[in-house]
């Protein structure tokens, strides 16, 4: 009987199992080395699991090469993997965005429903059983675990990748995969927190704002994102910053961010704004001039940035401070100081190079028989269900096993 062994009981390795699983007559083992498969999935989302993006196309995707992500993605797309979660039982929800979460709003619930299919497929599930090493067997392979040697007919290796360490991302699939000679890539931190000078962020703690976010080195723009942004106590956070933390990570010292928060309207149509205000309203001070407009304490933090006397009242205002106000909103900057680390990181940029592996298939080039899929490869999303949806579209592939 042929033998399949999935390294790695997340989201990826659980959906290579169950499609390994579809072909009878066939043993497919999954080993995960921690105490449970699927932990980092329960913590997905906040909890609620953004489990695919309807609008996941392949612009949503980074690497050395990120073409190497549209065969996968297209043979199961969205829609693809939707209709697979509600054959597993799985009812769910479309947000904004195209962000996709379980009705329940519990990511448990789409662990559950793939643990029940794992049983139900017959899948032998070897939790606190972590691939300590792999070797070459006579056309097969030998995947070494803390207390045997388990023979393998093929090998899916899906051990995700460094980022979220604290629920249990690790090196181990770089590593695994290097002993039958593939190679990485540098690996950076992405999806995760902006860290910055901090005197603003410090004093908005909590806030949330809708901007249109750039990463600047000096004058040039090296990435833009628009969403929403959270200050917090060592910069910024949410989709809009997680957005550019990749381009944060690689983009060495020295950058900057800038923040506008009147993206969908002009710099002249601030100031209209601004000068309307002051007439309708000339006693208010200052410090309340951009209320109703924007969060109370972010117009007073702006009010500050711009160097005005929140006391004063509008009507005292000169033009010249209105145009400051105008680009102080528009054009809100931040230095820069890095990116939070692995133990706080969504999503891992770069992993195991893409070129040792077929993009239609999965499997590596020099090794016949061994596939890789998910967070350990060379391909990482934006956020917002796009990275869950490479692990189930990957996965959903190399279970095929090549066929
Ligand atoms: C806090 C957080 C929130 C996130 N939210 C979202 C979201 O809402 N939407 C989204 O699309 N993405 C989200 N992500 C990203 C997403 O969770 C990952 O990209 C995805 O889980 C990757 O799937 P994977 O199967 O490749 O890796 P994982 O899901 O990490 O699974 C890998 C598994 O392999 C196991 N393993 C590792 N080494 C070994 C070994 N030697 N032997 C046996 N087992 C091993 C690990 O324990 C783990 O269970 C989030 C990530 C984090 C950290």
């Amino acid at each position: 009987m042929e033998t399949v062994i999935v390294i790695g009981g997340g989201a990826a390795g659980m959906v290579a199992a169950l499609t390994a699983a579809e072909i009878p007559g066939r043993r497919v083992v999954l080993l995960e080395r921690q105490q449970r498969v699927g932990r980092k999935l329960l913590a997905t989302g906040n909890g609620r699991c953004n489990l695919t993006n309807t609008g996941a196309r392949p612009e949503h995707y980074h690497g050395e090469n990120p073409d190497f992500a549209v065969p996968a993605l297209a043979a199961f797309p969205p829609q693809a993997a939707l209709e697979f979660f509600h054959g597993l039982g799985l009812v769910t929800t479309e947000e904004y965005g195209g962000r996709v979460y379980p009705l329940s709003n519990a990511a448990g619930s789409v662990v559950d429903v793939l643990r029940f299919a794992l049983e139900a497929r017959g899948v032998e599930v070897k939790t606190a059983c972590p691939a300590r090493e792999l070797k070459r067997d006579k056309g097969g392979f030998l995947v070494v675990t803390d207390g045997e040697a388990l023979r393998a007919d093929k090998l899916i290796v899906a051990c995700g990748g460094a980022a979220g360490a604290k629920l249990g991302g690790v090196a181990d699939g770089y590593e695994l995969l290097k002993q039958l000679g593939h190679k990485r890539t540098a690996l950076y931190p992405a999806l995760v927190q902006l860290t910055t000078a901090p005197e603003y962020p410090r004093a908005l703690k909590g806030v949330r704002a809708d901007c249109a976010l750039r990463l600047l080195a000096g004058d040039a723009v090296l990435a833009r994102s628009a969403g929403e942004l959270q200050f917090t106590e060592t910069g910024v956070s949410g989709p809009a910053a997680f957005d550019l933390s990749r381009a944060a990570a690689a983009g060495g010292r020295g950058l900057t961010l800038s923040a506008d928060f009147f993206r969908d309207y002009d710099e002249e149509t601030v100031l209209h704004l601004l000068r309307t205000r002051c007439e309708s309203l000339p006693g208010l001070p200052a410090a309340e001039i951009l209320t109703g407009m924007l969060h109370n304490r972010l117009g007073r933090m702006l009010v500050k940035y711009a160097g005005l006397n929140a006391n004063t009242p509008l009507a005292a205002l000169a033009d010249g401070e209105l145009r400051k106000l105008a680009r102080a909103c528009k054009d809100f900057t931040l230095a820069l100081t890095g990116t939070e680390g692995f133990d706080s990181a969504q999503v891992t940029a770069g992993g195991v190079k893409t070129s040792g592996f077929n993009p239609e298939t999965l499997e590596s080039w020099f090794v016949p028989g061994l596939f890789a899929c998910g967070e350990v490869l060379d391909i990482d999303g934006d956020c917002g269900g796009f990275n869950l949806q490479w692990a189930w579209a990957s996965g959903r592939m190399a279970g095929r096993l090549g066929a």
